[in-house]
């Protein structure tokens, strides 16, 4: 994945200054994904280009916390996502931020500037693209890229290379890749939550507020979470209040500490698609499944020959089809998977005969009255030989540092178990319904209050 940044402002290799990184050295840094490499194929007077390489390490990815999952192919580690805006924070931070103590002048001065991106997912298409990068004053150059250039009738990919051109800050233009970068894949690697709002509003000062597409940047950014949505368009209504420095100091330190565990959902959703493949089971079914993210790494694993998703959110499933390109499949891609609305809390016929469900982040949703029906929906009628299920570990909450005590990890939770809340629930249905079950932690256990997420994986 390859970021390349212009000018021809002169002298050029002020660029160097502007991007605290020096024009003759290549230098390489370490990223919880991988390595991000910044080195300069051009430096002269009059022309200097800085390139920001990253170099995603696809192993890492697949393997998660827990390694249990089989190799699997995506575009992840080849092209333009959250991973760039996350290196883009964390490698060019203090141009993103607009500082820079050699030249603060130059800083703040709009340059002729021109940003290449190799290869940029855009769901949406170049449509979208203009309407986002034209209101901020770019010209916009795309080149879309054919599926396979070996069989021109497989038609387009969604993969662009992208030219951007404009003579504005250098913080601005860093700033509008940061957030419409992610926008354009409409994915993330990690975890939406509460921070995504802080750092959407700090990072669209200024311009996000008036721009015309703010409502799909909005939706997009935040994974389509609406609760988070409102809140960023009541804030961004509000904009132009000041951020004093001592403010966005503090805000930087809270999104590095967080941004560490926030591949969290990602290794839970790795293990669990690794523990049903271990179940050898063949027909599988994703109970509250949301947007689909399982799903699409259980699409990719031939075992699974039969794939349901159920949720109670029209919304979420209309996402998890978009995700999932259900409409774009191959016909016999297409068979293996259904998508159904529907409720955990009622029998359904439609969920008999599977042989593993995987129920992720969904029962602390549930009102607890209604857990009963859950139980018997689950484990009596719909009955399949393997349930994985999570839920948050309470116990770990205290090593949030940003969750005030006693406070839930998400407005939407009705409940959090501690561990022993949780082997309980889980050692009874087990012994009611006549499974067994036994649990293993997801993410990195801490010795006193152990894994963020809990696991129990039950069997008949
Ligand atoms: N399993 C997904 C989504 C977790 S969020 C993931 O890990 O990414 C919880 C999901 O449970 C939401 O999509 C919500 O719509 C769904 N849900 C809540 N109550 C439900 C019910 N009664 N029946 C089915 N799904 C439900």
């Amino acid at each position: 994945m390859l970021l390349t940044l212009r000018t021809t402002h002169v002298p050029a290799t002020d660029l160097g200054f502007l991007l605290h990184k020096h024009p003759d050295r290549v230098q390489t840094f370490e990223l919880p994904f991988g390595a991000a490499h910044v080195f300069y194929p051009e430096a002269t007077e009059t022309a200097c280009t800085a390139a920001l390489l990253l170099d995603v390490d696809p192993v890492g990815l697949v393997r998660g916390a827990g390694g249990t999952i089989d190799q699997y192919v995506n575009d992840r580690p080849y092209v333009a996502s959250s991973f760039l805006a996350v290196a883009i924070a964390r490698v060019l931070g203090t141009a993103l931020g607009g500082r820079c103590e050699r030249m603060p002048e130059l800083a703040a001065s709009p340059l002729p500037l021109e940003a290449r991106i190799a290869a940029l997912p855009c769901r949406g298409g170049e449509g979208l693209l203009r309407r986002l990068f034209e209101p901020l004053g770019y010209t916009v150059h795309a080149d879309l890229h054919p599926l396979d250039p070996a069989f021109p009738a497989w038609g387009a990919s969604r993969y662009f290379t992208v030219t951007l051109r404009a003579t504005c800050r250098l913080s601005d233009l860093l700033a509008h890749l940061y957030v419409l970068v992610p926008v354009l894949d409409d994915d993330k690697h990690y975890w939406v939550g509460d921070p995504e709002v802080e750092k959407l509003v700090r990072h669209g000062e200024g311009w996000l507020g008036t721009h015309p597409e703010r409502e799909t940047i909005t939706r997009r950014y935040l994974r389509h979470q609406r609760g988070l949505m409102r809140e960023a368009m009541a804030r961004l209504a509000t904009e132009g209040e000041s951020q004093p420095e001592e403010t966005a100091r503090i805000r930087d330190a809270e999104e590095a500490i967080l941004e560490r565990p926030l591949r969290l959902h990602d290794q839970r959703l790795d293990l669990v698609a690794g523990v049903l493949h271990e179940s050898g089971a063949r027909r599988v079914a994703d109970l509250g499944c949301g947007d689909g993210k399982l799903l699409k790494r259980l699409l990719a694993d031939p075992q699974f020959t039969a794939i349901v998703g159920m949720d109670v959110d029209s919304r979420s499933l209309a996402i998890a089809r978009e995700r999932l390109d259900l409409d774009r499949l191959p016909p016999r891609q297409r068979e293996r998977i259904q998508l159904l609305h529907g409720s955990l809390l009622y029998r359904d016929r439609r969920l008999a005969g599977y042989d593993a469900a995987a129920v992720v982040e969904v029962v602390e949703h549930l009102d607890p009255p209604r857990l009963a029906a859950f139980e018997r929906t689950v484990f009596e009628f719909a009955r399949p030989g393997t349930v994985v299920l999570t839920t948050p570990n309470r116990d770990y909450n205290v090593r949030w540092p940003s969750l005030p005590a006693g406070r839930f990890r998400h407005r939407d939770h009705r409940f959090e178990w501690t561990r022993g809340e949780f082997h309980v629930w889980a050692v009874g249905v087990a012994a009611q319904f006549g499974y067994h079950v036994r649990f293993q932690p997801v993410g990195e256990e801490d010795p006193e209050v152990g894994a963020p997420t809990q696991m129990g994986i039950f069997s008949r």
